[in-house]
């Protein structure tokens, strides 16, 4: 049945199945070119910049022209359905571009490719080469292999591969901000959840590697980096020269060290894993921003055991109430699922009560979407109606726009850092940034000569449910 979904992601919803394109044209020529379109999560556009980097070394150029591509391919996601589905689509599209250039060979990275591989290989013949997400070192091999004829694989799910020592080509980057993958794979089993199945378990890479990599990147320009992983917090490295154990809370404090002039995020947390010492590490750092992504899945008590979730409504709450006392103003986000099985009226009310409590700036909403092999799917019925799924997350959107637009309406007449990102899209006339709360900031050009990649203060003068709108300031003493 296929899943209406609604989401207010807008950042990342526009940038599903961007192509991708280096952020600096290369200066020699390559000898092939390739294509390669992301969906999903973040991660997996991070990924794809580990893939263009192995490419790169093996001669092969990014176009964004997938009619001038020799290998095309597509990093999926399984997350829900719909995502999927929206790949089997572009994959059928690429058979005719296949049928009018032969010789193309096209490639299905990602989550989907350990779900899916046979009957995208053999049963409906769609693809070339299927390559999981520990499997990218092995393409080059592959791509060989393809070439020849045969249909290449390779979806083994490693213990170990955090491709530390590659450095990601920056793809389709404004310079600025940059995303670094600091852990792979997912230990918890939340039963909704397919990604520890198509991730495979959780490794931290080498923490060294990260403040190098962090480095590079600001001696490059880059103002902002983005910590990635499934679950940030429960990173976890021993530094073995040193004899020492690097947690989250460390690592965050590294990076923060690298300088004063990077800003420095991270995303996703599971409530149960931020500690204490992470909230107290943000505080203390102004160049870690104020703001944490906790995604609380639903308000009800029993429905989170039911999801396997490990905490429960009142904990939750009081997680939130530690947040807000040991880092004031904070931005706060979070995840939400309408309808997991055996959801009542009454559970949907305690998401509803707790979005309220919790008064989230952004909130990333969706159906549940039952998914083969996962835990609900083996154990409970995915027994709410459509329709029902579809008017419950009706409501939650609607009230998380209120609380967006509340949020904003609390910031008006207040000064805030922006780091300037790009020009606004919808004017060229206006710049476009971030408060450290993770803000959309925008403010007219003119009476400065301010530009990308600066830090300048913006007094805010008026808002919409998704944007501040303001004017720059002189930094307040
Ligand atoms: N690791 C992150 C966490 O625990 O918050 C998020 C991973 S997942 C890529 C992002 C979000 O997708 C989840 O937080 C959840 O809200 C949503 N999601 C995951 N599985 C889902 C499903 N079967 N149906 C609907 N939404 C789902
Ligand atoms: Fe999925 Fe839960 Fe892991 Fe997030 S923490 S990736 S929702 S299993």
């Amino acid at each position: 049945m296929e899943m209406l979904e609604i989401a207010t992601k807008k950042h990342d919803e526009s940038r599903q199945g961007e192509a991708y394109a280096p952020l600096n044209i290369e200066a020699h020529i390559y000898k092939k070119r390739f294509y390669i379109e992301s969906y999903g999560c973040q991660m997996n556009f991070s990924d794809s910049e580990i893939v263009a980097s192995i490419l790169n070394t093996e001669g092969f150029g990014a176009t964004r022209n997938v009619e001038e591509a020799d290998l095309i391919f597509l990093n999926t996601c399984s997350i829900r359905e719909k995502a999927e589905q929206t790949v089997r689509k572009r994959l059928t599209e690429f058979r005719r571009i296949k049928q009018t250039k032969p010789g193309t060979l096209v490639g299905v990275l990602g989550c989907m490719a350990e779900r899916l591989k046979s009957k995208l290989l053999e049963e409906e013949k769609l693809v070339d080469m299927v390559v999981g997400p520990d499997a990218y070192r092995s393409l080059p091999a592959l791509i060989e292999e393809a070439e020849t004829g045969q249909k290449a694989v390779n979806v083994l799910l490693s213990r170990d591969e955090t491709y530390a020592d590659i450095s990601p080509v920056r793809l389709n980057s404004n310079g600025i901000s940059a995303y670094v993958s600091i852990m792979r794979g997912c230990n918890n089993m939340c039963s909704f959840c397919v990604v520890p199945f198509t991730r495979g378990r959780e490794r931290s890479r080498d923490a060294y590697s990260i403040v190098a990599e962090t480095e590079d990147l600001y001696s490059r320009g880059f103002k902002e980096i983005t910590l990635l992983g499934q679950n940030v917090d429960s990173y976890y490295w021993i530094d073995e020269a040193n004899d020492e154990t690097i947690t989250f809370a460390k690592l965050l404090e590294k990076v923060a060290l690298v300088s004063p002039q990077l800003r420095v995020r991270f995303s996703t947390s599971h409530p149960k894993d931020i500690t204490e010492d992470v909230l107290h590490t943000i505080a203390k750092y102004a160049n870690i921003c104020k703001y944490i992504h906790l995604p609380v899945q639903s308000g009800n008590t029993r429905i989170l055991q039911l999801m396997n979730r490990t905490y429960t409504r009142e904990w939750y709450i009081a997680k939130i109430d530690q947040i807000r006392q040991i880092i004031p103003g904070c931005g706060i986000s979070s995840d939400i699922i309408a309808g997991f099985c055996t959801e009542t009226e009454e559970d949907h009310r305690d998401t509803l009560s707790l979005m309220e409590y919790s008064r989230y700036d952004l909130s990333y909403m969706y159906f549940y979407s039952e998914r083969p092999g996962t835990l609900a799917a083996r154990r409970y019925t995915d027994d709410i109606p459509e329709e029902t799924k579809k008017r419950r997350l009706q409501e939650i959107v609607a009230l998380q726009n209120r609380l967006s637009l509340e949020s904003n309406q609390r910031d008006l007449g207040k000064t805030f850092e922006v780091l300037i990102e790009n020009e606004s899209k919808k004017s060229d006339q206006d710049w476009m940034g971030r408060s450290s709360h993770n803000k959309v900031i925008v403010f007219p050009k003119v009476n400065h000569d301010y530009i990308k990649g600066d830090y300048v203060w913006v007094k805010i003068n008026s808002c919409t449910q998704g944007t501040l709108l303001g004017t720059a300031v002189a930094k307040p003493h």
